[in-house]
């Protein structure tokens, strides 16, 4: 073993997860868990460096397709007993999405969700400008044509669901470096034989997986593996911190607007730009503040009272059809993909990372997971998710 910082560096690895988000730090307590040995996960920065620590704590059942409302069903499901079963508090509050509609054809989509939701044991609720109002009483209403709400949707702390994974998963076993970069591949005969890092080599036994976000389509490249994602920034800020007044996450769907408050009473919230081209640019902008103070004024006024503490970017990950790519890649037989959630993967890890770990441990996941294999680009029907917000 190499000696790294006091920690040695695995020369062998069972499972090599290359990521500390909350893809990799979620399936390396997943298998961990169901007692695969020999996890390692290499993370090049600080765990949570990349989209999850930069996120907005979302998660929410209120989706456009059968599938994607049942697969955050079940996420739901896990947010709701992690704590426990981590032993590490995530402070998921679960107040609600509120999502407003300005136009008939928001108001037709959120009509259709709510009969779609209801048809799968989902209580999201159709509500007219003034019910919307009683959820935020600080709503400005005018041009307000409905809303639905589930009181089930919610928003956690982002980092702490990270460290959550990431203590469980160690405590059962799974090794975890940081500062330790995948750097390439030894492949021979179809297989990753190893991984390269700047620490030195990693045998693999049996799998690599592509936990890296954003940055996945660079790595799956080094396997000789292309994968159709693209990155794409997308600015977020918080305001100083204040009583909590706007429970649930509310959702323009006129502008992807999102807002709630955090755990510590911030205001939380970010627009998309839809001028915004495909880059790995990380910096904050003035026109973000622009976008996005316009729009957050408009649906509470009292915003205009409240001072801006902090803005970065993170990136998404972005596929063809908004849905993330699981599962294994024809090229390369050993080397499985955790990525391109496309903007909502804080609340999708919970249940992908279940079912990857069970694919790894017994050959075969509880659910299909199928629809999210990359054959879909070149094969399949694609079904894309008309949902994805900011
Ligand atoms: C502004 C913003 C708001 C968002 N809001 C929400 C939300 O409200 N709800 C929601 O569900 N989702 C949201 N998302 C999306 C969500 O953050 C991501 O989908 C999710 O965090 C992806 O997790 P991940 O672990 O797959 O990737 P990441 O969190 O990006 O983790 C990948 C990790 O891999 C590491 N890495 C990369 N290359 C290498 C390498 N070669 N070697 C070692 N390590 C490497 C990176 O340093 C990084 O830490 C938002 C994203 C952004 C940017």
């Amino acid at each position: 073993m190499r000696q790294i910082g006091g920690l040695s560096l695995e020369r062998e690895a069972n499972v090599l997860i290359i990521g500390g988000g909350v893809s990799g730090t979620g399936l390396a307590y997943n298998l961990a868990k169901l007692g695969v040995e020999g996890i390692v996960l290499l993370e090049r920065n600080y765990l949570g460096s990349g989209a999850s620590g930069r996120c907005g704590g979302g998660a929410r059942q209120q989706w456009t397709t059968e599938e994607n409302v049942k697969f955050m069903k079940k996420s739901i499901e896990i947010l709701e007993r992690l704590p426990q079963e981590l032993k590490f508090n995530i402070l998921f509050r679960q107040s609600g999405y509120l999502f407003l509609a300005r136009d008939e054809e928001q108001l037709n989509l959120l009509k259709e969700n709510v009969r779609l939701h209801r048809k799968l044991g989902v209580e999201t609720r159709f509500l007219d400008a003034e019910e919307a109002r009683e959820i935020v009483p600080v709503l400005n209403t005018e041009g307000i044509l409905g809303a639905t709400y589930n009181p089930k949707d919610g928003v956690l702390f982002p980092f702490a669901l990270v460290w959550g994974y990431a203590k469980a998963a160690k405590r059962l076993g799974a090794k975890i470096y940081l500062h330790t970069e995948a750097r390439g591949f030894k492949i021979e005969n179809g297989r990753i034989k190893s991984v390269f890092t700047d620490k030195g080599e990693i045998k693999v036994k049996e799998w690599v997986v592509n936990a890296a976000g954003a940055y996945s389509k660079e790595l799956a490249r080094k396997a000789g593996v292309e994968l159709p994602n693209k990155p794409y920034r997308h600015e977020i800020m918080v305001t100083e911190p204040l009583k909590l007044f706007i429970k649930p996450m509310v959702v323009d769907l006129s502008n992807g607007l999102y807002m709630t408050q955090t755990s510590r009473g911030e205001v939380i919230g970010g627009i998309g730009d839809p001028e915004e081209e495909s880059s790995y640019n990380l910096e904050s902008g003035h026109k973000f503040l622009y976008l996005f103070s316009r729009a957050a004024i408009r649906v509470i006024p009292i915003l205009k009272e409240i001072r801006l503490m902090r803005q970065w970017a993170g990136l998404y990950d972005t596929t063809p059809d908004k849905n993330p790519i699981l599962g294994p890649v024809d090229e390369v037989e050993n080397f499985l993909q955790i990525n391109g959630y496309s903007g909502h993967g804080l609340m999708m890890a919970p249940y992908a990372t279940q079912l990857l770990a069970e694919l790894i441990a017994y050959g075969k996941p509880s659910e299909s997971i199928e629809r999210f294999s990359i054959r879909r680009f070149r094969e399949g029907e694609i079904k894309a998710e008309k949902a994805v917000i900011g």
